[in-house]
């Protein structure tokens, strides 16, 4: 077991990283989108809106759709607000569903970055997207701050600087939205960069994460109409408004899809750094998802004798020391990056069930600690009761020759 057990820490090649998982998909489950970084028998590891990683077995898998939709904000992060209470991340999110069922109605599959209300940073919706693959990815907002008087919508279409697709879905965007929204006749606002144009930082690259974060496909990003300015808040708050604006943004869609219109209201890209701080995911938490599990492992009284023991020595727990130790194989795993390990031979796997191992040991683990379970027990060839236990053997090992 000794020479087993160091011939844990050596072995090599690199495999896998685990962040970003362009072209795998997603899974969608209760609302909440999550990025698949692998496929399993029994499930996904995969990440959530919060970017933690963690094993889901249950939603519904999107390896690829034609259109991705972002309704911005959600969460903390509110957006614009209207006097009369409207929140953007709300608004964004009724359009975006609006949108998606006219795009779904002309035959497109859709994957929306958020069904519900939640809290998740630009980085989770850009992987979202890649990870899709979508022919167009639209990025739905309500805008803040004019107070220039406009006898038009002031509406707002951004596109990736340098990309003529990016920059004709922009285009076809304004010239649906505004035009829909010029049905009604109210006190609108607007600033100088009304129509589509392209926000860039000064060492050129797009100032909006959301199209930064997406070089390879065609993104925009459209603010309909200012949710700050009364009257406009108002109308947002009319149904049949959103559903204009919905059919409008679907439309462009549908036209970026099928035709070569170039759109409308091109403006020259201009230089602006700042962002309305947003979008980052600080404090986000979503500990909430997938399910935590129970799993037992049975122990020989004397073995079980032998982890009380150390476990005590070193002032912790027989459970917390389990836990750890799947923590330290990992760490191993993941040593000078992810190294592929040989299976165990079948006589060293430690045996977890069955009379000849009395004791039962049950720790329950998060969605996020079954990933590293799961690793740990897939790269030694285990069941996740064997690691657990393989990872206790070697725990009592260690603080055995420890002294
Ligand atoms: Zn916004």
């Amino acid at each position: 077991m000794t020479l087993v057990l160091l011939g844990l820490v050596s072995a090599a090649v690199a495999d896998s990283s685990s962040d970003a998982a362009p072209g795998m998909g997603v899974v969608v489950h209760e609302g909440a989108v999550f990025t698949v970084v692998e496929e399993r028998s029994d499930g996904w590891v995969a990440t959530t809106p919060c970017r933690t990683e963690i094993f889901l077995d249950e939603g519904d898998r999107f390896h690829t759709a034609d259109v991705v939709l972002d309704p911005g904000h959600g969460g903390p992060e509110t957006g614009s607000v209207g006097a009369n209470g409207l929140v953007e991340r709300d608004v964004n999110l009724w359009v975006a569903v609006l949108t998606r069922s006219e795009l779904e109605a002309l035959g497109y599959s859709v994957v929306l970055t958020r069904e519900v209300d939640l809290h998740m940073g630009i980085r989770q919706r850009t992987t979202i997207a890649n990870s899709l693959s979508p022919r167009a990815f639209v990025s739905i907002h309500h805008n803040g701050g004019a107070v220039r008087r406009s006898d038009d919508p002031g509406t707002e279409a951004f596109h990736q600087t340098a990309n003529t697709e990016s920059q004709r879905l922009a285009g076809l965007l304004f010239e649906e939205v505004q035009t829909a929204l010029a049905a009604w006749n109210v006190r609108w606002v607007d600033t100088v960069h009304k129509g589509a144009s392209a926000r860039i930082r000064n060492d050129g690259t797009n100032t909006y994460g959301v199209l930064r974060m997406t070089p390879d496909l065609p993104s925009a990003i459209i603010e309909a109409a200012y949710l700050s300015n009364a009257p406009e808040a108002e109308l947002l708050a009319t149904p049949e408004v959103l559903f204009a604006e919905a059919a409008a943004i679907a439309r462009a869609i549908d036209r970026f899809l099928t035709s070569d219109d170039p759109g409308t209201g091109f403006k020259r890209a201009f230089l602006d750094e700042a962002t309305t701080g947003t979008g980052t995911g600080w404090n986000c938490d979503d500990s909430g998802y997938g399910t935590t599990v129970s799993v037992t492992s049975g122990y020989t009284d004397r073995e079980y004798a032998d982890l009380v023991a150390m476990a005590a020595r070193v002032g912790h727990s027989p459970e917390s020391l389990q836990r750890f130790s799947i923590y330290a194989l990992d760490f191993v795993h993941a040593l000078g990056g992810r190294v592929a390990l040989d299976p165990l031979p079948a006589e060293v796997i430690p045996v977890v069930s069955g009379g000849s191992v009395p004791v039962d040991v049950t720790l329950s683990w998060s969605p996020a600690e079954q990933v590293v379970l799961t690793r740990v027990a897939d790269a030694y060839g285990l069941s996740p009761a064997e690691a657990q236990k393989l990872g206790a053997v070697l725990m009592v090992f260690l603080i055995g020759i420890s002294g």
